[in-house]
């Protein structure tokens, strides 16, 4: 699940991003070319502008996707990582990339 999570995940960003070559999971939002004339420029700046967003928000969910499958492979999977109880499957489910439980999820929320 994660796995797929992943591709597709790598596959949005290929669209309209080229991957860092120095940086490890980093994505850089490709400058559009769409040609010389002045709508055109306008048209490039516009869908930069409005890609990044875009590119930022799947960029953070590639890097929690990562971290889960990291904590899979380390066997940690699925456990608090504040109280390290195994965090609720209905919680998991629902957002495979959680490390936290959902107690300890409220007492941070509250905290902020
Ligand atoms: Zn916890």
């Amino acid at each position: 699940m994660l796995e797929e999570q992943k591709t597709k995940l790598e596959g949005e960003l290929a669209k309209f991003t080229k991957k860092s070559s120095h940086v490890a999971d980093d994505y850089d939002t490709t400058y559009p070319e769409y040609g010389d004339k002045e709508d055109e420029n306008a048209a490039e700046v516009a869908d930069y502008i409005s890609n990044k967003p875009i590119e930022e928000n799947l960029e953070k969910t590639l890097r929690d996707v990562n971290k889960s499958l990291e904590r899979i492979e380390k066997g940690n999977y699925g456990v608090c990582k504040y109280c390290t109880k195994l965090i609720e499957e209905k919680r998991l489910l629902a957002r495979p990339t959680s490390s936290a439980c959902v107690e300890c999820k409220k007492t941070i929320t509250q905290e902020l």
